[in-house]
């Protein structure tokens, strides 16, 4: 199996966190057209049926109907299990969550909620309130998306009791998924700023992993499985999409900013629009040169913290049996000390050990 992830570069206001390629929404038109040209031109790298769909960005419900029909129309969707699109509550009208599901194959819907707690929102420059967030929630779900719901922790202002206050009134919604990342301070970004000039801070690492126990613990309660570190599902709900990041599965990635993966070669499109439509969004991609020490470093970075954890036939089977066995030596002490677990031929890091796995995963990269 195979998927695609379309790069939607277009938000109506940037987010003071966002350090994702995106602008206000400009050359539509030859936007779509150009993407149109790159599925064409490099559909053929990826040979497996595709099962997944992902329109990201950015926002994707940022586009006019017209052209998010385009881009289903010049799409193979008819193998897809999962198509997911990304929408901010702000656009998820009654008339556009109707229209999505009368006039597109869209069956899965990713929406970036972030807080429960208007104040939370406004200091990072969300456009919507918690109260839209809920409209548009219930809405998807009556008209039967496969919904996912994104939080962010340790926000500015943000304490444990405004915490579980977002987690639980998200979980009361009952969403087939969530994601829910700590906050990153990325170089550049308008939060940055901010934190530089002393208007805001950064949660310490003793409430930030507060904040992440008190996460597991409710999503457990209300009957999520927690499968990776970030990610909560219920049975049969994970998102194929995002697991085959993790899994080594082939994807195209399409528009400017976006990545791909081959199985043996990464690929990406560099963040620039402009250049994109200059070429029509052809010969645009470049080849990220990777060796197999890098290769091998990807694949034990993207597995570790997931529910299987590593596959070590399959890392035998990619790198070599020298790579195996330094995996088994570098996880014996913390297999001996409970922080990570094994099994015939999986080992991965224990869950409540994964929001602080960096420095365990050092152990394990090759330089
Ligand atoms: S809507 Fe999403 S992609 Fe756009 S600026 Fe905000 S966080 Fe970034």
């Amino acid at each position: 199996m195979a998927g695609i992830y379309i790069h939607i570069p277009f938000c109506h206001s940037k987010c003071a966190y966002c350090d994702f390629y995106s602008m206000p929404l400009r050359n539509e038109r030859d936007f779509i057209s150009s993407l149109e040209n790159e599925y064409y031109s490099r559909k053929s790298e990826i040979t497996q049926p595709i099962r997944t769909i992902y329109l990201g960005g950015g926002t994707p419900s940022c586009l006019t109907q017209d052209s998010l029909v385009r881009i289903f129309n010049f799409l193979a969707v008819e193998d897809a299990e999962e198509i997911t699109i990304e929408i901010n509550p702000e656009d998820a009208t009654d008339n556009f969550i109707c229209w999505l599901k009368k006039h597109t194959p869209v069956n899965r819907v990713s929406m970036g909620v972030q807080s429960m707690n208007d104040r939370e929102l406004t200091i990072i420059g969300r456009r919507h309130s918690a109260t839209q967030a809920i409209e548009a929630a219930t809405a998807l779900l009556n008209n039967g998306f496969n919904l996912s719901l994104d939080l962010i922790y340790g926000l500015p202002e943000q304490t444990i009791d405004s915490w579980e206050s977002s987690l639980e009134a998200i979980l009361e919604l009952n969403p087939h998924h969530l994601s829910c990342y700590l906050l990153s301070f990325e170089p550049g970004t308008r939060l940055t700023a901010m934190k530089q000039t002393g208007k805001v801070s950064e949660v310490s690492d003793v409430v930030a992993k507060e904040m992440y126990n008190l996460l597991c613990e409710k999503a457990q309660l209300y009957g999520y499985e927690h499968y990776e570190i970030s990610n909560f599902a219920r049975e049969g709900f994970h998102s194929r999409h995002n697991s085959s990041y993790w899994n080594m599965t082939p994807y195209l990635g399409l528009g400017p900013g976006a990545h791909s993966f081959d199985g043996a070669i990464r690929r990406y499109n560099p963040g620039n629009l402009k250049d994109y439509i200059s070429c029509r969004g052809i010969g645009f991609t470049v080849t990220e040169p990777e060796n197999l020490i890098e290769q091998y470093n990807d694949f034990i970075i993207t597995s570790l913290r997931t529910k299987h954890g590593l596959d070590l036939n399959l890392c035998e089977e990619l790198y070599g049996q020298e790579f195996r066995v330094f995996i088994e030596e570098t996880a014996h002490k913390y297999l001996s000390e409970g922080i990570m677990w094994k099994n015939s031929n999986h080992v991965g890091i224990v869950a409540n050990h994964w929001l602080t796995s960096d420095s365990i995963m050092l152990d394990f990269i090759k330089i």
